[in-house]
């Protein structure tokens, strides 16, 4: 163990859904974090409960620019990216540079900190897998170009520079392989299956399955997914870990599930499978287990009740969508007192 509950932490992609739960839980055991977030996805929204809290500071900056962090730093835990296929697949080049500059960047900072640097993958390196449940030890079968290849392979390069530089003894690093997660603050726009279903049950529309619906997905609560990126930075298990739930079920079988628990009378409509779309998808959690003393605990049924309540209480938000509260980019890119300079890159046309 290392670290633990201890220093200052940076948290890329901070202000999205996992990130500011993420910033959320470091807070609150006591831990000071500089969260980095372009809002490109993220939002504002999901930190301002913390934006006047003492031991947190909001960085906007692009995580593919050049930054410092001007105070020390024990860990990194790098999420920037865009992370749901409609949002990764409208910003394809952005997405590519997250996880190739932005990783290099996140490792840089890392290696001059002294810190333990925290990658948050994704089970897509997996692709549409021929093996299941996934282990660690597989390869993954991804379409290199297909529209899906922007975020799969920007991780799976991310994955390697990652272990290049823990090969190389230069960073002290923890590869983790998120499964699908789900929870409050996911955007009611954010296109993944989930927040789509919520939003189309509590507005009376027709739930929009793909295919026939009997893909499978297994979902993990937001509150479990944070608790195995925290011990995975505690620990220094280079990974990399599968961080999901054993919970698989078919896409079909979660929208029942979604109209039924929240008392909707929506019909289902099939609609087109998405290309490339994977067939099946279920972590071996094995070494999770083994190697952090990780497994998730919170059911279906309690985090879709939490999830709900969540988009429920903000049903007038879900009208309005995102971008209210995206940086001005003639706002200055500093804000709350953290010690930075975003220094030369800033003015790279491709980011706000
Ligand atoms: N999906 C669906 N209806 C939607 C959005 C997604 O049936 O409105 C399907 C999608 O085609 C996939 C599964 O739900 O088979 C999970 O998709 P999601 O976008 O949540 O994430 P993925 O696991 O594909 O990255």
């Amino acid at each position: 163990m290392r670290n633990s509950g201890q220093g200052t932490v940076l948290v890329t992609g901070g202000a999205g859904f996992l990130g500011s739960h993420l910033c959320d839980r470091l807070v609150e055991r006591g831990q000071r974090v500089v969260c980095l977030d372009n809002l490109a996805t993220g939002r504002t929204e999901n930190v301002r409960h913390l934006l006047d809290h003492p031991r947190f500071s909001l960085f906007l900056a692009d995580v593919t620019d050049t930054w410092e962090i001007d105070e020390p730093l024990t860990a990194v835990f790098h999420l920037a990216s865009a992370a749901s296929p409609p949002d990764y697949q409208r910003l394809p080049v952005e997405t590519l540079e997250a996880g190739s500059l932005g990783t290099r960047n996140a490792l840089r900072c890392a290696k001059e900190h002294g810190a333990r640097l925290v990658l948050v993958s994704t089970s897509e390196v997996y692709g549409d897998p021929r093996e299941h449940p996934q282990r660690e030890t597989y390869w993954g079968n991804v379409n290199p170009v297909g529209p899906r290849s922007v975020y799969d392979e920007a991780k799976r390069y991310a994955e390697a520079l990652v272990m290049a530089h823990h090969r190389e003894r230069l960073v002290d690093v923890g590869i983790a392989r998120v499964f699908n997660t789900y929870g409050p603050r996911m955007r009611p726009d954010d296109g993944r299956m989930i927040p789509n279903f919520i939003t189309q049950a509590l507005s009376g529309r027709p739930l929009t399955v793909t295919g026939n619906g009997q893909q499978t997905r297994s979902v993990c609560y937001v509150a479990d997914t944070v608790e195995g990126l925290l011990m995975l930075g505690d620990n220094e298990a280079p990974g990399p870990i599968n961080i999901g739930s054993q919970e698989e079920v078919c896409v079909l079988t979660l929208a029942h599930f979604v109209r039924d628990f929240s008392g909707s009378r929506s019909e289902i409509e099939f609609i087109e499978r998405p290309e490339d779309d994977p067939h099946y998808r279920k972590p071996d959690i094995t070494k999770a287990r083994a190697e952090l003393g990780w497994s998730p605990h919170v059911r279906l049924e309690e985090g879709m009740r939490r999830t709900l309540a969540f988009f429920m209480e903000r049903q007038t938000a879900l009208t309005t969508g995102p971008g209210d509260d995206r940086p001005n980019p003639s706002r200055k890119e500093t804000q709350d007192g953290v010690a930075h300079r975003a220094a030369q890159g800033l003015g790279r046309g491709d980011h706000a």
